[in-house]
């Protein structure tokens, strides 16, 4: 029950400064993003590449609400991208972005996405990496996909993220199940209404394993983006029945979270990529945090009382 609500206040601008003012948030938050700046990622990058892992870094922010918010979330890519080429880390570290912050929902929101985009997955290309499109609520996915859609034209190894709890998703998942085409399938984490999405976790995750035997069964090359143990079992099966090798299919993770796995399945010898946030503006993204785990409420809760 507390998950619903606690993506309800991720959404409210009024929770967003009492939650960002509150005593004893940063060190919650501190679990979940790896630092302000690219310099704090880096050493972060570092670490992983020294664990055996692989990242996807995200600038966090969503929701901007001015072409010149578009256009620095555009830019603190590219600098990201300028240092990952003279850190020569460009083959460890992909990037995802979310296209609300390069100016979705704005006025003509789609083509300015795309040419705020362009120039990341670009650059990006030049240094021998690449982006993936993160998944939003259901009401930007057709944006998305188109966006996904034009952006591998020239950049076939550009990914997205599709998300089971939304009925539309097998669908979807057969579309992509294509030639190069890199999925991360992930369960889902907006708050979406029982009209377009599953409301209870056995049929997100039995749709979850459907989808992903579609898209190991298919010709690219799918990202199992879950800290579920089960489904992390089932990815692995589900792999083998299929006839993968380990570098055809990849786990990902988030960052802080079930960290002894990450080095487990990197052990193993599977590719783990590490989903790394980083930036100022993380409100959004700790919050779905939190819906994810209501007992992560319950330490942020604690952390706040001890520190104010
Ligand atoms: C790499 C990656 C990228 C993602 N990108 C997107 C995206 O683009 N769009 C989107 O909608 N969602 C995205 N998500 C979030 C996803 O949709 C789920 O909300 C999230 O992964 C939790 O689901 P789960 O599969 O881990 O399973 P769950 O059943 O939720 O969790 C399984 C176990 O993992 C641990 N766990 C999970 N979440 C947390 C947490 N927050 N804190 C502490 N422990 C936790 C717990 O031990 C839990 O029992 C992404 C997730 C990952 C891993």
């Amino acid at each position: 029950m507390l998950g619903p609500v606690i993506l309800a206040a991720s959404r409210s601008d009024k929770m967003r400064r009492f939650i960002s003012a509150a005593p004893g948030t940063k060190q919650v938050v501190d679990r979940f993003i790896a630092g302000e700046g690219v310099d704090d990622v880096v050493p972060v990058i570092q670490d992983s590449a020294a664990k055996g892992l692989e990242v996807t870094l995200d600038v966090v922010g969503e929701d901007i609400t001015t072409p010149e918010q578009a256009a620095a979330a555009r830019d603190a890519y590219l600098e990201l991208v300028g240092r990952l080429k003279e850190l020569g880390l460009g083959a460890r570290a992909e990037m995802s972005v979310k296209l609300s912050m390069f100016g979705q929902a704005l006025e003509n929101g789609h083509e300015l996405a795309l040419a705020n985009v362009r120039p990341v997955v670009e650059a990006a290309a030049a240094i021998g990496t690449t982006v993936t499109l993160d998944a939003e609520d259901h009401t930007t996915l057709d944006s998305m996909f188109a966006i996904h859609e034009e952006l591998r034209k020239d950049f076939p190894q550009t990914g997205c993220v599709i998300q089971s709890y939304l009925f539309r998703t097998e669908a979807d998942a057969r579309r992509l199940a294509a030639a190069g085409s890199r999925v991360r399938l992930v369960k889902g984490a907006y708050k979406e209404p029982a009209s377009v999405a599953y409301q209870n976790k056995p049929e997100i995750d039995k749709a979850y394993v459907r989808i992903l035997k579609t898209l190991m069964q298919g010709d690219g090359y799918p990202m199992i983006g879950s800290h579920d143990p089960r489904l992390i079992a089932i990815g692995q099966e589900l792999a083998r029945q299929a006839g993968r090798k380990l570098d055809e299919y990849e786990f990902q993770m988030l960052y802080g979270i079930r960290s002894e796995e990450h080095i487990r399945l990197a052990a193993e010898g599977h590719r783990m990529r590490v989903y790394t946030a980083y930036g100022t503006d993380w409100y959004g993204y700790f919050m779905r945090r939190l819906a994810e785990k209501p007992a992560n409420l319950l330490f942020f809760g604690r952390s706040v009382l001890t520190k104010g």
